[in-house]
């Protein structure tokens, strides 16, 4: 395994870095006290540079408009993103999108590509992505309650969802329903698209999250789908493939979070050691003369070192072997690195005293934000266990 960086990509990562210094650090400012609605004619106008210098879509191939990555190089792409909170939406490259897009492009028929994946890859739109349910475990997701019946040339969707991300002003949702309740239980549900205009699409509320309700992207929302008729053309894959295509969509998904997390890890770090050389706790003492504070940024850099190492493992087997067999890879980075996010956050809160709990730097929003990434895409304990009974099989113990 290689994991040095490509001298053009090197120079890419350094340009990106400068431009965000430059012109998305300073919003960050903005967003304290606001929401991603309320800046977005700011975010639209960064979109334009973007598009201008050629770094539209950092995940997406050339033909789709895109940088034409391999994943391993989004991957440092999406770290250096990952610096700020701003970026990722800014680049077209945030969640749910880039989840929905890479469905599209694997799953979509041409007519659901030009009604529903040009716009998207355009950023004219935006889409969510609706599988949990208040009624039911999200952490086992063969088990859901919404239903599409299919009625005539029609399928009929009844269910309740939450925390549908980014719903509020998205054109249409990704829904997972059970199509097929007497097929095996992984082979029940399917992927179908939902446009949020569709009568029968309910937008109950944006859910209040750690304090925020929060408006447009920047969303958790419940929906619920009351005999919801879309044509039986927006079925998304084969009928009975939603669970599978969930699983490959997850899989870069994955990684895209975890490089992502390893951004806010370093801008954090940095943060909290310019502060530990700067701030004086005694005349003459900086905090990073206290052996504690020592400890917590030696532990926090291996740890950071650690998380990508393993990161770009998984990319590059998901890579150049195939997603299917880095399942082991994706699972332990999914747990180890939404930990070693939460720590190094920590930490430099810590470091930074009350100055952490404020706006004025991005820590505190990182906070309430991410404590999140050990539940979303499966929380931590699912993944350990899916770790250890694959390793177990191998010591000749089958758990089910
Ligand atoms: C900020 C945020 C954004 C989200 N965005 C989306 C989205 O866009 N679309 C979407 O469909 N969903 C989204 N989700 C939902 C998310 O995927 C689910 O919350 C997650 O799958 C867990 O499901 P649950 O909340 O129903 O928890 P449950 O399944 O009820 O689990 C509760 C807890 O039980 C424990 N647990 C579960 N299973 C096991 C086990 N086998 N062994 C031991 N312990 C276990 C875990 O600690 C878990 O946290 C989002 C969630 C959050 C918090």
């Amino acid at each position: 395994m290689d994991f040095s960086i490509p001298k053009e990509l090197q120079k890419i990562l350094k340009e990106i870095h400068e431009w965000m210094e430059a012109e998305i650090y300073p919003m960050e400012r903005n967003l304290a006290g606001k929401t991603f609605k309320d800046i977005l004619p700011e975010l639209n106008e960064k979109r334009k540079a973007i598009k201008e210098k050629g770094w539209w879509l950092p995940q997406m191939p050339k033909e789709e408009g895109g940088m034409g990555l391999s994943l391993m190089d989004f991957a440092h792409v999406s770290e250096v993103l990952g610096r700020s909170m701003l970026t990722h939406p800014v680049f077209n490259c945030q969640a749910p999108d880039a989840g929905n897009m890479e469905i599209l492009v694997q799953y979509g028929t041409d007519e659901q590509k030009e009604k529903y994946l040009e716009p998207l890859l355009k950023g004219e739109i935006r889409s969510c992505f609706s599988m949990t349910e208040p009624d039911h475990p999200g952490s086992n997701p063969a088990w859901m309650g919404t239903t599409a019946v299919l009625d005539g040339d029609e399928y009929v969707i009844n269910g309740h969802k939450w925390f549908t991300s980014a719903a509020d002003g998205a054109k249409f949702a990704i829904v997972m329903a059970v199509t097929n309740p007497e097929a095996s239980r992984y082979q029940q549900a399917s992927m179908i698209i939902v446009p949020c205009d569709t009568p029968g699409f309910q937008l109950v509320r944006n859910i209040s999250v750690m304090g925020e309700p929060g408006a447009d992207y920047g969303t958790h929302c419940e929906i619920v789908y009351d005999n919801c008729r879309v044509p039986k053309e927006n079925l998304l894959g084969p009928e009975g493939g939603g669970f599978i295509i969930a699983q490959q969509r997850l899989g870069p998904g994955r990684i895209h979070h975890c490089m992502r997390w390893i951004g806010i890890c370093e801008r954090a770090f940095d943060l909290m050691c310019t502060h530990a050389a700067k701030r004086e706790v005694a005349p003459g003492k900086p905090l990073g003369t206290r052996q504690i504070v020592q400890a917590w940024i030696a532990e926090s850099r291996a740890e950071i070192n650690a998380a990508r190492l393993m990161v770009l493992e998984a990319a590059w087997k998901i890579d150049n072997v195939g997603t299917y067999e880095a399942r082991t890879e994706i699972s332990v980075i999914k747990f180890y690195v939404a930990g070693v996010l939460q720590k190094v956050l920590d930490r430099s809160i810590q470091v930074h005293g009350a100055l952490g709990m404020t706006d004025d730097l991005p820590l505190a929003y990182w906070y309430r934000h991410e404590r999140a990434a050990r539940i979303y895409d499966g929380p931590d304990e699912v993944h350990k266990v899916t770790v250890a009974k694959r390793i177990l099989r191998q010591y000749g113990i089958t758990v089910s």
